[in-house]
């Protein structure tokens, strides 16, 4: 293992396939840590970060699938914690959380079953929209996992309730519509610390999606800044060019390190493991400081 520092670092590191944000049936979407393991061989990829939504189940499976494979990666422990600030479900990513911290595991512990309390709201919320059962299909649906909104657009979709995963948004699940629950999520100031406290870096997740003004989305900055958070998210899929540009000029503006990331979630034509992230020049990844053993350097 070898360290190297500035801009030499970085110009042989961007040459890696790096994906910091992708998801397995912990959470909402349906690939055991296995089979996105061995997609992300599939695709080249040299670093994963496995990022479930308020659960880091998957990544002792992943290290000891990826045990077993003649082909390098690096698995990265990773988490994305659901925050509520302003009335905004804002995500915050963990890297390289140390998933033995057993402070940590309560604090996730906690999450979840904040998760458990708002989905069986939705779930009442919803027969009395004259939607019965979606909690329970949900529910199986989520199997070991985190149970999310995700699981009940589906179990919709699967019932004939709506005509699209969409649509269960549009009418019910979304923000101000008949069956949407008010999170009782933690604040970014708590999600920041759980991560620093598990020993790895924050970094706000996908910042063009929350749909916010460019001076909220300051604010936004200003304050995961001055929680400790280390970087934001520069590439990640569904944002135009313009954003994509503007997020650079945030993250060297606002001093963070860019991270970069699929947010992988199931096979589709959108989205692909370790597709389209190179981060521009200018700004520091933030694997600069860490030991990526598939680093293979040429001098
Ligand atoms: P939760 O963390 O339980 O609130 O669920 C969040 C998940 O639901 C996200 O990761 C998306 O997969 C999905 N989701 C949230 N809002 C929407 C939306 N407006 N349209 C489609 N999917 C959404
Ligand atoms: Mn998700
Ligand atoms: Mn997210
Ligand atoms: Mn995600």
């Amino acid at each position: 293992m070898q360290e190297y520092d500035g801009l030499d670092n970085f110009r042989i590191m961007t040459a890696l396939k790096i994906d910091l944000h992708s998801h397995t049936h912990y959470s909402d979407r349906q690939l055991s840590p296995e089979e996105l393991v061995m997609r992300a061989h599939n695709m080249q990829v040299d670093a994963l970060a496995i990022t479930d939504h308020d659960t880091t189940a998957a990544i002792e499976q992943a290290n000891a699938f990826q045990a077993q494979q003649t082909r390098q990666m690096q698995i990265i422990a990773g988490v994305e914690l659901s925050t509520a600030w302003h009335g905004f479900d804002i995500h915050v990513i963990g890297l390289n959380v140390d998933i033995h911290n057993t402070q940590f595991k309560q604090r996730l512990d906690e999450q979840s079953q904040s998760r458990e309390r708002r989905a069986l709201s939705i779930g009442e919320k919803l027969t009395k929209c004259g939607l019965a059962g979606v909690y329970e299909k949900a529910k199986t649906r989520a199997g070991k996992g985190q149970i999310t909104r995700a699981h009940f657009a589906s179990a919709m979709v699967d019932m004939s309730y709506v005509d699209s995963f969409d649509s269960a948004f549009k009418k019910y699940l979304g923000k101000g519509k008949r069956a949407h629950v008010k999170p009782q999520w933690i604040t970014i100031e708590q999600a920041v610390k759980w991560i620093r406290d598990a020993g790895g870096k924050a970094v706000l997740a996908h910042p063009g999606h929350y749909q916010l003004t460019a001076k909220w989305l300051r604010r936004l900055l200003v304050q995961f800044k001055e929680a400790g958070g280390i970087g934001i998210e520069v590439r990640h899929p569904r944002i135009s060019p313009q954003v994509r540009q503007q997020l650079a000029i945030y993250a060297a503006e606002y001093g963070f390190e860019a991270s970069v990331g699929s947010d992988f979630h199931y096979p589709n034509k959108w989205t692909e493991l370790g597709r389209n992230l190179s981060i521009p020049d200018e700004l520091t990844p933030v694997w600069h400081d860490w030991h990526l053993d598939v680093v293979e350097i040429e001098k």
